[in-house]
């Protein structure tokens, strides 16, 4: 039984390396100069701390509000999510 459960954990800590090395991969890659949203140039303090941004903070930040899903928790949450079905 502990072999199977040794064997889960390396196979569990090897899908976790490969998932941390392809995001930081992502983050590494050039982003671009001017925002995708609104083709102003996109902050340097941004481009500095995350050169793979496509967005300036403005925009990003409306697509993450957008794309946000409501708590499925509150009556609130589920009637939203229903209605964009
Ligand atoms: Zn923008």
């Amino acid at each position: 039984m502990s072999d199977v459960v040794d064997h889960a954990s390396v196979v569990i800590e090897a899908a976790r390396e490969d998932a941390v090395a392809r995001v930081q991969a992502a983050l590494a890659q050039a982003g671009e100069a001017d925002c995708l949203g609104c083709g102003e140039a996109i902050e340097p303090e941004r481009r500095a701390v995350l050169p793979s941004a496509v967005r300036c903070h403005h925009c990003q930040g409306e697509v993450e509000k957008r794309n946000r899903r409501p708590p499925a928790t509150t009556l609130a949450g589920v009637i939203e999510l229903m209605a964009r079905r």
